[in-house]
């Protein structure tokens, strides 16, 4: 299936209530071939506004420490597509309904590495609830080596996550 596919279907898709809250769907960025992907929990007020992945405050740290480690050919997207009212948590069930968008965005895009950002994209892509747990291990999914990392806005919050959240960033690379 082609990115493009994926998205109309996105943007159609009413198998949860977010679309009713969101502006728009916020679907993935990057090119189709990026072997790196990084996933985050769901769009926040500035994705919901603009239709892109990680442009707020913590999309600009995101985007700086990759850029600053020379990972420019990146897929970037969410494990939920419509943004939760208040930016609330996704629920269990709608990250069961949003999910097949995300693991055909995998199939499609083929990444070496994936980078989870924060605890729900851990949990769902790795099984493990506990980030801090995560972060030490690495995982497969896919045929992609899965990297778990702090989520930006988290280091936003708790400058001290950087030098943590740069330090993955940095492995990423390295494993390419
Ligand atoms: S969040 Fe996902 S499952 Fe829910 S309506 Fe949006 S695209 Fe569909």
């Amino acid at each position: 299936m082609k990115l493009e596919e994926i998205f109309s279907e996105i943007r159609n898709c009413r198998k949860c209530e977010l679309w009713k809250y969101a502006k728009q769907a916020v679907v993935g960025e990057g090119p189709e071939n990026s072997k790196v992907m990084v996933i985050g929990e769901a769009p926040g007020a500035e994705e919901d506004k603009t239709g892109r992945p990680f442009v707020g405050r913590a999309g600009k740290l995101l985007r700086n420490a990759l850029s600053s480690n020379s990972l420019n050919e990146v897929y970037i997207t969410n494990v939920v597509k419509h943004r939760p009212p208040n930016n609330r948590k996704p629920k269990k069930e709608e990250i069961k309904a949003c999910s097949e968008f995300l693991l055909t965005e995998i199939q499609t895009v083929k990444p070496k590495i994936i980078i989870a950002l924060g605890s729900t994209a851990c949990n769902f892509l790795t099984g493990e609830k506990k980030i801090k747990i995560a972060i030490e291990k690495n995982y497969e999914l896919m045929g992609a080596k899965v990297l778990v990392d702090y989520h930006p806005a988290a280091v936003l919050r708790n400058p001290k996550l950087y030098k943590t959240f740069e330090k993955k960033i940095k492995e990423a690379k390295a494993n390419l």
